[in-house]
């Protein structure tokens, strides 16, 4: 916490916290809750302006915290359709699923959804809408009733 004081000059009374008086007002304290120690002329004779001053280094000081804060941040990565796609496949295997099911994802995501991605230049997985998704079902050959099962999986 910062603290105002006044520099007195004779024949002001050697007070610090004296504020009644056109003495050059300073500044002293510690920034933030671990900051250095600062003392600064507030550059006025006014203790209100010094005061406004004060707030002002405090919240200047505040400011720039907290854009720290948020610049060490790591930013979310955006997933591409190519890496979900493997985890997903990756987390069926885990399943214990039968052959037969595994090849037919396989071939469903990896074959026809990745490279329907690929021709509509999606790359990351938030870029692919529901709308996205029927237009991807619209590219289905299958009879009605191996589309229904499909669209499940
Ligand atoms: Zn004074």
């Amino acid at each position: 916490m910062l603290s105002v004081y006044s520099r007195h000059y004779p024949p002001c009374p050697d007070d610090i916290n004296y504020k009644r008086c056109r003495c050059p007002k300073w500044i002293n304290g510690i920034l933030g809750s671990d900051g250095a120690f600062i003392r600064r002329s507030a550059k006025t004779r006014s203790w209100e302006k010094a005061d406004d001053f004060k707030r002002k280094l405090e919240e200047e000081y505040e400011a720039n915290q907290q854009g720290l804060e948020e610049a060490s941040r790591p930013k979310p990565v955006p997933v591409t359709v190519k890496e979900a796609v493997s985890r997903f496949l990756n987390s069926k295997r885990n399943e214990n699923l039968a052959d037969s099911t595994l090849d037919k994802l396989t071939t469903i995501f990896e074959k026809q959804f990745l490279s329907w991605a690929t021709s509509y230049r999606l790359v990351h997985i938030t870029e692919i809408a529901t709308a996205d998704l029927e237009g991807f079902r619209d590219t289905w050959t299958d009879g009605p009733l191996a589309k229904k099962k499909k669209q499940e999986r």
